[in-house]
């Protein structure tokens, strides 16, 4: 790595590149997974590399409880849960969204692992996320607690170098696996994955191409945000390269209903996977990348012969969400047969 930043060790790093010979034969591309759901702590995910410089500097300024954002079912908050769980400190997760109904899914992991959720329900009004935020730091402050803020996704200067790790671990596997002109595709949500893999291909000379699929609409302010970030952290870390807008290639076509709205074909593209390499993608995010990817294909935007390397973001506890469990009980019960 070409940049220094302290972390503290949560997971075991490298995860694995693997090959998947069943779908490279059915989609005519050269099909790679990366698996980052395999990040070995709280079942998984990318925002446990974020976390380990994260909890770094948490550490460094004394904290004794983690207080993160996200939407009702965020992965991010069952991860932050995780670390926090593992460094003796407590965790919030106060979430702007409505309470699922149930303790399920990463609402359950979080609870199982000692994190207390917060839920307030959308009011519409401007900063009510931020307005929480600072409640909710003096209430623990008050209560004797020294609070550290993790933004949503860990997106932040100080959780990037977690993808740039991630860069120098795919530009390593590709060389060694030939494939070093491939293009890594990711999930893209609060952007900080696709920074840092951004930021760490360039960075260290990788030939690796990236694609981000954006998840959820993606409008100007989340294309002047990438602009923002990385000058942020080419400042924060003293990175070699620039960047021009236009060299940030996310794609916008396939967010399908919106944030954690699936469709059905993000639905059969779970089950694409599943069925025949027996990887679980989520609802929310690698479900839909790799419908869009499924998409890109189709339409000719990823070519025959083509190497792809998909990161595996994590994400699976979600398939137990209230509102998507009813659509595979709908989709999946001719298969259930009770004697
Ligand atoms: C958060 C998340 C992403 C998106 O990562 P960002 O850094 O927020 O863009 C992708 N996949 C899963 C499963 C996630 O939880």
């Amino acid at each position: 790595m070409k940049i220094t930043a302290d972390k503290i060790e949560l997971i075991h790093l490298p995860t694995p590149l693997e090959y998947l010979p069943t779908l490279s034969g059915e989609l005519g591309i050269e099909l790679y997974i990366k698996r980052d759901d395999l990040t070995s702590l709280a079942m998984g995910g990318n925002k446990m590399r974020k976390l380990e410089y994260l909890a770094a500097d948490a550490v460094k300024q004394g904290a004794t409880m983690l207080l993160t954002v996200g939407g009702a079912q965020t992965n991010h908050g069952r991860q932050t849960a995780g670390a926090a769980a593992k460094l003796g400190m407590k965790c919030v997760i106060a979430c702007v969204d409505n309470y699922p109904g149930e303790i399920s899914a990463n609402v359950l992991l979080d609870r199982i692992m000692g994190a207390e959720v917060v839920f307030q329900a959308p009011n519409g009004q401007p900063g009510q996320q931020d307005k929480l935020v600072r409640e909710l730091i003096e209430k623990y402050e008050s209560q004797g607690e020294k609070v550290y803020y993790i933004p949503v996704g860990g997106s932040n200067d100080i959780g990037m170098p977690g993808y740039y790790e991630c860069a120098c671990e795919l530009k390593e596997q590709a060389e060694e696996l030939g494939i070093g002109d491939a293009t890594v595709i990711a999930a893209t949500g609060s952007i900080g994955t696709y920074m840092g893999l951004f930021c760490g291909l360039k960075n260290e000379g990788s030939t690796l191409k990236l694609t981000g699929i954006a998840i959820s609409p993606f409008d100007a302010s989340k294309q002047d945000r990438l602009t923002e970030y990385f000058a942020s952290v080419k400042k924060t870390y003293g990175l070699d390269c620039d960047a021009d807008p236009s060299e940030f290639h996310i794609e916008t076509d396939y967010v399908r209903g919106g944030y954690n709205l699936p469709n059905e074909d993000v639905r059969r593209a779970i089950y694409l996977m599943a069925r025949k390499e027996a990887i679980i993608l989520d609802p929310c995010y690698t479900g839909k990348a790799f419908a869009g990817l499924l998409d890109m294909i189709r339409e000719g935007k990823v070519k025959q012969g083509e190497k792809i390397i998909f990161l595996h973001t994590g994400g699976h506890p979600g398939i137990n969400t209230p509102h998507h469990r009813v659509e595979f009980e709908r989709e999946l019960m001719d298969g259930i047969t009770i004697l």
